[in-house]
């Protein structure tokens, strides 16, 4: 399975930032690389984003989309209107929208319907607090909330996890390479409850501070089948030493 590198922008990026875009593609057409490549710009720049990586093999994905394919719901963006601006992809369950929407499992797995339903690929975001890890309660913190934000409707093929500790988001920490291990260990143990010998196919991102330095490492990790990137995907360069940094699967 080839790995995914995948980048969150966030709430970062104007038109001027489709120019890192446009320099990671032609960065990536002269080298063969290990990975599949997606970048999530801020809805505003969807549209844009996919021109500018048209001809390249960069994917373009939302950061986030509503339950329901259209309605009275000011603000926000369907799936749909994701898939139509020409998104492939989209995050659902980020902790930033757990944490400031308020969002719940039961929200998530309705996005996750959702993204279903349109033709899109979820990358569903799952991790603990600092304070549920510094109690032992992370991997029965991380599959009850993996279990719970998946609709039934989701197959294995099209869904990617991202297991993305709380306190390793934007920090510069990250867990020890066993605890990595141990977790991408048990969000496999739960996709197979889930989804038997397919758990297989789901692709098991970790996120959280992977930079330049670390991307190598952290990428070796058995069950890490990629990277959810949000600081560091910004800037084409850093981006690329991220995605050079995966190794053969
Ligand atoms: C993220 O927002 O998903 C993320 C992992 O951010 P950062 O890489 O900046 O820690």
């Amino acid at each position: 399975m080839r790995m995914l590198l995948a980048g969150n922008w966030k709430m970062h990026g104007l038109k001027a930032s489709l120019g890192e875009i446009r320099a990671l593609g032609r960065a990536l057409a002269d080298e063969p690389t290990q990975g599949h490549v997606l970048v999530c710009p801020p809805a505003t720049l969807i549209v844009e984003a996919v021109k500018a990586a048209e001809g390249s093999s960069i994917a373009i994905g939302g950061q986030d989309c509503h339950a329901q394919a259209s309605g009275a719901f000011t603000g926000d963006i369907s799936a749909e209107m994701l898939r139509d601006a020409g998104a492939t992809a989209v995050i659902v369950g980020h902790s930033e929208r757990r944490l400031y929407h308020g969002e719940s499992n039961a929200t998530v797995a309705a996005k996750t319907k959702a993204a279903r339903r349109a033709g899109l690929h979820p990358i569903l975001c799952v991790g603990e607090t600092e304070e549920e890890r510094s109690t032992g309660r992370a991997i029965s913190v991380v599959t009850a909330q993996l279990k719970a934000s998946i609709a039934p409707e989701v197959e294995a093929a099209d869904l990617a996890v991202a297991y993305e500790p709380v306190w390793a988001i934007g920090t510069g920490k990250t867990p020890m390479s066993d605890e990595i291990a141990q977790m991408h260990e048990a969000v496999r143990a739960a996709l197979s409850a889930r989804f038997g010998s397919e758990a297989a196919l789901v692709r098991i991102l970790y996120g959280g501070s992977v930079k330049p330095e670390n991307a190598a490492s952290i990428l070796a990790i058995p069950n890490v089948d990629g990277a959810l990137i949000g600081g560091a995907s910004l800037k084409a360069a850093d981006f690329l030493a991220i995605i050079r940094a995966a190794p053969r699967r």
